[in-house]
């Protein structure tokens, strides 16, 4: 008889898709069994279980979707050497609440300072407070709405690129534009203007946006669209990676075990 019930409760598991419940169904019990929780408490574990298992499978999905180059965390991101940085913006932007009112992110500074590092970083802790976010250079966001656009699927590419509540734009300015493509990215940036949050990171600075468009009006569209709900950072200093090489340069060669 206990078996059978055994059985029915798995089979209900399974149709109400509580996968992580069933799979751990047997060890939950013979974990009740001896700690004797009161029902209450018993319904509160197996639900509290499936909850977070579920939460951990979004996450883990959300982060595929992103498609994120690298993996980098803020935990892993030494404000310490980058004390231009306001920390506590960056805290904020952690818990992803922009991103319900549509609010853009500008990152602007020099070449290996940490832009992407905090850029994927921002994008993590974004999936995790459960919006869906995609990650993208400026260079193959350009390159497929180009393609799209020469194979008549421009509407439908812009579809896809519209859609995320977080689109990340990495490394934008390290090649110039051509006309043509500057304008199918501020059809994409119109389009997710108050809709949707965009994060761009740069080397350059607004005022050279122009030359990077290499079109001052379609620039200028631009920026009022990218600034006007927005928050900017602006790294400043050397290079992340040079400078740790000062730094183990400074400790001198490696050291020898001393017996
Ligand atoms: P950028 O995009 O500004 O060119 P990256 O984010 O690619 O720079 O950083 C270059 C490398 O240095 C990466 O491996 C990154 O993780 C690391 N890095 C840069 N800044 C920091 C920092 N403040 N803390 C930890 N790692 C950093
Ligand atoms: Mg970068």
């Amino acid at each position: 008889m206990s078996d059978l019930v055994h059985a029915r409760v798995l089979n209900s598991l399974q149709r109400l898709r509580l996968g992580h419940v069933a799979e751990r169904l047997d060890a939950l019990l013979s974990e009740a069994a001896k700690g004797e929780p009161t029902y209450l408490d018993f319904l509160d574990r197996v639900l509290g279980e499936e909850v977070s298992s579920k939460q951990r499978r979004r996450i883990a999905m959300g982060i595929q979707i992103a498609h994120f180059p690298a993996v980098k965390t803020l935990d892993e991101f030494d404000f310490k050497f980058q004390p231009s940085i306001d920390q506590k913006l960056v805290r904020e932007l952690a818990t992803g609440r922009y991103i319900a009112s549509a609010e853009n992110v500008l990152v602007f500074g020099p070449p290996g300072v940490g832009k992407t590092h905090l850029a994927i970083a921002l994008g993590r802790a974004a999936v995790e407070a459960g919006h869906s976010a995609l990650f993208v250079s400026a260079t193959a966001l350009i390159a497929t709405l180009a393609k799209a656009e020469s194979e008549g699927r421009f509407a439908e590419q812009l579809r896809f690129y519209a859609k995320p509540k977080l689109l990340i734009v990495d490394e934008l300015g390290y090649l110039p534009f051509e006309r043509r493509s500057a304008h199918l990215f501020f059809q994409l940036v119109a389009r997710r203007y108050e809709r949707a949050s965009t994060m761009i990171t740069t080397n350059q600075s607004i005022t050279q946006w122009g030359a990077v468009f290499g079109d001052d009006v379609i620039a200028a569209a631009l920026l009022d669209r990218l600034l006007h709900h927005s928050h900017t950072l602006v790294f400043q200093g050397e290079s992340y990676r040079l400078k740790q090489k000062k730094k183990a340069g400074l400790l001198g060669s490696p050291k020898t075990k001393r017996s």
